[in-house]
């Protein structure tokens, strides 16, 4: 929701300047580097425990089952992960343990092959060579635009301009393009439908078919597990746990049993949220982690 100048809390109200709905992993990033920055910030969390698909749950004192974490990429020194924790001054709390990169941290078994993939876009081009050897002409093609799109896409993501990309190799940029989907890259790059079932095998990771994907995010996921795959040593709940931490070291608040029944939205913007027991709290800020539709149609109402 765009930030503006909200109205004087009402009698009685609470108020803060931002709530954050929902503790899963991006609610409690954006909820802690709010809070570092200054800001009076509240989350609201309707489950009994934090962290939305990361979180951990046990059973009979015995199992214990990490919901959505199996494995994290880009956990290296210069990783997405550390350095979002580093910039919260919690990166000694979390300790990424790797996964077999060389051997392969995946295994993709299909009736016709099996893929062990390796970290690396080059061990993965030469992996995937090794089991298409026919058509070694169409890999080559395929990680060329893959490894470009998702390296842009991640040097955007730290803060730098794509814009170099796109003037030096054009056409390969337009991969890069929301309107390209990951069959059609497939489709351009000639590959047998034993080649595009190992190729698209970890679609498992964002559940969509190749047509119902853009190629940049799959390249995106591709590119993560390329430059490693790790475990968080302790599951996922230890990077909850280490953001929950930096957000109320930096003066935050998570409330959980707290489900949110609307963000309150005046003139187009939004100004609060009702909880679901009717209690009213301000902010000029709203951030939503839930998701999309459930944010648009039903905590905002379709209206909006
Ligand atoms: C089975 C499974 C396996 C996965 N495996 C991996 C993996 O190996 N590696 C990997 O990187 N990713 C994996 N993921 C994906 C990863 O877990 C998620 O992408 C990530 O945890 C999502 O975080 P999020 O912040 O987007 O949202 P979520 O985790 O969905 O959090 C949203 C939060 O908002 C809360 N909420 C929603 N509505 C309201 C409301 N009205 N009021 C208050 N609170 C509300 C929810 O209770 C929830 O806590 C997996 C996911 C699943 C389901």
């Amino acid at each position: 929701m765009r930030e503006v100048q909200g109205p004087t809390a009402r009698a009685g109200e609470e108020r803060y300047d931002a709530i954050v709905v929902g503790s899963g992993l991006g609610g409690l990033v954006s909820a802690a580097y709010l809070a570092a920055d200054g800001r009076r910030v509240l989350v609201l969390e309707q489950h009994d425990v934090a962290g939305g698909n990361a979180h951990v749950f046990r059973r009979r004192r015995k199992y214990e089952f990490d919901v959505g974490t199996h494995y994290i990429g880009d956990c290296g020194p210069n990783g997405i992960f550390p350095a979002i924790l580093s910039g919260l001054g919690v990166r000694d709390r979390v300790t990424f343990r790797p996964m077999d990169n060389e051997q392969g941290f995946d295994r993709i078994i299909t009736p016709t092959a099996t893929l062990d993939v390796p970290a690396g876009w080059d061990a993965y081009r030469d992996r995937l060579r090794a089991a298409l050897p026919e058509e070694a002409e169409g890999v080559d093609r395929f990680v060329h635009i893959a490894r470009t799109v998702s390296g842009a896409t991640r040097e955007s993501l730290v803060g730098h301009h794509m814009v170099e990309l796109f003037r030096e190799q054009p056409d390969t940029m337009r991969w890069a393009r929301r309107s390209r989907s990951l069959a059609e890259a497939l489709d351009h790059c000639g590959l047998s439908p034993k080649a595009r079932t190992l190729v698209a095998a970890q679609a498992g990771n964002y559940g969509t078919m190749p047509d119902g994907i853009t190629f940049a995010e799959h390249a995106a996921m591709l590119d993560h597990y390329m430059r490693g795959a790790y475990y968080p040593e302790g599951g996922g709940q230890m990077l909850v746990a280490a953001f929950v931490e930096a957000l109320e070291s930096y003066g935050g608040e998570l409330r959980t049993r707290c489900e949110v029944r609307r963000i309150l939205i005046e003139q187009g913007h939004a100004t609060g949220v009702e909880l679901a027991d009717g209690t009213r709290i301000s902010a000029p800020l709203v951030i939503s982690n839930a998701d999309y539709r459930r944010t648009v149609l039903d905590l905002c109402g379709g209206e909006q």
